[in-house]
């Protein structure tokens, strides 16, 4: 299996909303470096025991962190977790903490541009090309990004 098999077939596995939780909740401790909570490691080793092919863990988490477009910040306001990509062939994307979706890559980027507009510390979450929008890692967050994050509920509540 090549690793857009690996991660077809987990999704399958996993259904949607849980296939997008355990990718929002990969701990992305840098470009490359990835650490799994304990549910989602018991999770691949079930896919793996299940599996037809023959599949290491090890395998299956780096198809899984195979892709940098699956790591997005959410763009939604109050929201401080991670957008996936649902299906890389149609570019369709999903926040399984907010429930929120994007039907188009470009669709999520417009929704990017305009929550850095609004609220600059969220530019440090990506890497604004003139083209195309690149997930930073975590450790360029602004180091207070949830506490942040979290007084946006202000703007909720009282839009004006
Ligand atoms: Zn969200």
């Amino acid at each position: 299996m090549n690793s857009t098999e690996i991660i077809a077939s987990f999704r399958v596995y996993c259904g949607n909303d849980k296939f997008s939780r355990f990718l929002s909740k990969f701990q992305r401790e840098s470009r490359t470096v990835y650490k799994l909570w304990h549910w989602q490691a018991e999770l691949v080793d079930a896919f793996v025991a299940q599996s037809e092919a023959v599949l290491s863990a090890h395998e299956v988490v780096e198809a899984l962190s195979d892709g940098k477009e699956f790591m997005f910040a959410c763009p939604t306001p109050t929201c401080e977790y991670i957008v996936t990509c649902l299906d890389r062939a149609t570019s369709q994307w999903f926040c399984g903490e907010c429930g929120v979706g994007w039907e188009t890559t470009a669709a999520l980027f417009t929704a990017i541009q305009e929550i850095t507009a609004r609220y600059p510390y969220r530019r440090q979450c990506y890497i604004i090309n003139q083209d195309t929008i690149e997930p930073a890692p975590r450790s360029q967050y602004a180091p207070d990004y949830s506490e942040l994050v979290r007084t946006e509920w202000d703007d909720a509540r009282d839009p004006n």
